[in-house]
C-alpha cells in the first residue's frame, strides 16, 4: 500500500548505498509456496533448530523473577559475566583476557560487528572484505563510509584469503576474517593466523575475527582463535556469540574481546545506541558458558550425522559436495545445467519445494554456488536428496 504524505519522504543516502537485497523473489516465492500448502523444506535458515539447552532457560526463569535485573544494565555488562567469559575463553583457548578491558558483552554479535566500524572507520578508509561474506559485514561499512576492497575466497584455496595478495594492498584500515566461515564452513589453521597477524602488524591493518561457530565443529577438530597468536592482542578484536554454541539466537547475547582500544572505540559507539542486555539474560549466560562439555558434544553429534548422512545422500545422487569440518553450512557448486546460484534456487523451489540459498547473495564471488544449511532434521535432509535426485 503506498500512502500519501504531504512531501516526498526519501530514504537516506546511505540507505541507498547497499548492495541490492538479492533474495527478494526467493522470498516471495517461498512465501507464496508456504500460503499455497505446498511441503517446503527449508535449507536456507541458519538457526538451529533445537530447542535453548534446558538448564540455561531455567537459569533465566529465576533471574527473570529477580526484580535487581529488571532495571539498565551496565553498559559493559554484569562483571560477573565478563569475569565468566575471561574463564571460558582461558579454558577453551589458553588466551587470558582482562574482564575489565578487554571484554565487552554484546546484544548478539551481529550488533558489535555491526556497530564497529562507525566507531575505527572514517569515510573512504579502504577494508578488505573476504569473499563471499556474512551480510552485516558489507551493510555497516557502507554505512560507515568505508571503500570495500573485496578479497575473493577460492575453493582451490580452501576458502583462505590468499595472504600474497592482502600483503601487496596499501592504504588498508582493517580487515575481516570468519572462521569457521559462513557461507563455506571453512576453517582456518594456526599457521594461516600466524602469517595474518604478521603481515597486519608489518602493514597497519586491524584484523576483525568473528567466531560464531567457534563451537560447532566436526571430528574433534576445534577452530583456533586468532587471539591465540602472540601479540594478535595488539591489533586484533574478535567476536563471539551464544547463539549458535547454545541455540540461543532470539536471546541476543554475544561479545566482543581482544584489543583495549578497539573494545573502548566499539564501547563508545554502543553506549550511545543501546543500554546493555537484559540482566537476566546476562545471568543466565553465566551459567550457559558453565555448560559441560557432554551437552554441547551432544550438539556437535547431531549436526555431523545430519552431515554425514546429507552429503553421502548427495554424493549418491551425484552430486559432490565436500564433508564441512565446522558450521552447520553445507556449500556446494551448483549442479550441472543451471546457468547461476540464483536459477538454481529458482528452481529447486519451483520443481522441488526446497528453499536453498544462491551464493551470489554472500558476495560476487559466491557465484556458481548454493548454500544449503543443517539446522533441520535427518529424515528431512533425506527427502530433500530423494527430491534432488528427481530433478537432478
Ligand atoms: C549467526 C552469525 C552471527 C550472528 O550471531 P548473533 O550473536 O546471533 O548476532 C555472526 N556472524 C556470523 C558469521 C553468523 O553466521
Amino acid at each position: 500500500m503506498t500512502v500519501e504524505t504531504p512531501f516526498p519522504i526519501e530514504f537516506a543516502d546511505r540507505l541507498k548505498e547497499l548492495p541490492p537485497y538479492l533474495f527478494v523473489e526467493i522470498d516471495k516465492a517461498k512465501r507464496a509456496a508456504k500460503a499455497a500448502g505446498r511441503n517446503i523444506i527449508d535449507l536456507g535458515i541458519g538457526d538451529p533448530d533445537t530447542p535453548t539447552l534446558p538448564h540455561i532457560v531455567q537459569a533465566l526463569k529465576q533471574a527473570v523473577e529477580d526484580p535487581a535485573n529488571h532495571r539498565y544494565a551496565f553498559d559493559a555488562g554484569l562483571p560477573s559475566l565478563r569475569v565468566e567469559i575471561a574463564n571460558w575463553f582461558k579454558n577453551r583457548f589458553n588466551v587470558a583476557l582482562d574482564p575489565n578491558t578487554e571484554i565487552y558483552p554484546l546484544v548478539g554479535s551481529k550488533e558489535g560487528l555491526a556497530h564497529l566500524p562507525l566507531g575505527i572507520i572514517n569515510p573512504k578508509d579502504k577494508v578488505l572484505l573476504t569473499d563471499p561474506a556474512y551480510p552485516a559485514y558489507r551493510a555497516s561499512l557502507t554505512f560507515a563510509g568505508a571503500k570495500i576492497v573485496n578479497v575473493p575466497l577460492k575453493e582451490s584455496s580452501g576458502f583462505l584469503p590468499d595472504l600474497k595478495k592482502v600483503e601487496q594492498f596499501k592504504d588498508i584500515k582493517a580487515m575481516y576474517v570468519n572462521y569457521p566461515n559462513n557461507p563455506t564452513s571453512a576453517t582456518a589453521t594456526k599457521e594461516f593466523y600466524q602469517e595474518l597477524v604478521a603481515i597486519a602488524k608489518a602493514k597497519g591493518i586491524i584484523l576483525i575475527s568473528d567466531m560464531a561457530y567457534s563451537e560447532i565443529y566436526y571430528d574433534g577438530q576445534k577452530p583456533v582463535s586468532i587471539l591465540e597468536i602472540d601479540g594478535a592482542k595488539d591489533i586484533a578484536i574478535e567476536f563471539h556469540s551464544f547463539s549458535k554454541t547454545y541455540n540461543m539466537t532470539g536471546w541476543r547475547i554475544g561479545w566482543a574481546c581482544g584489543n583495549t582500544k578497539l573494545i573502548e572505540a566499539l564501547g563508545k559507539v554502543k553506549t550511545n545506541y543501546d543500554s546493555g542486555i537484559f540482566q537476566a539474560i546476562q545471568v543466565a549466560a553465566i551459567t550457559a558458558l558453565k555448560t559441560k562439555d557432554e551437552d554441547l558434544e551432544i550438539l556437535r553429534n547431531l549436526y555431523q550425522e545430519r552431515r554425514d548422512c546429507f552429503i553421502m545422500g548427495l554424493r549418491s545422487i551425484g552430486w559432490k559436495i565436500p564433508a564441512p569440518k565446522a558450521a552447520f553450512y553445507v556449500w556446494g557448486k551448483i549442479p550441472k545445467g543451471f546457468a547461476n546460484s540464483m536459477e538454481t534456487a529458482k528452481a529447486f523451489l519451483e520443481k522441488a519445494d526446497i528453499v536453498a540459498t544462491p551464493g551470489v547473495g554472500f558476495g560476487e564471488a559466491g557465484e556458481g554456488y548454493i548454500r544449503m544449511t543443517l539446522t533441520i532434521t535427518k529424515d528431512r535432509l533425506t527427502e530433500a536428496v530423494d527430491r534432488f535426485k528427481k530433478i537432478l
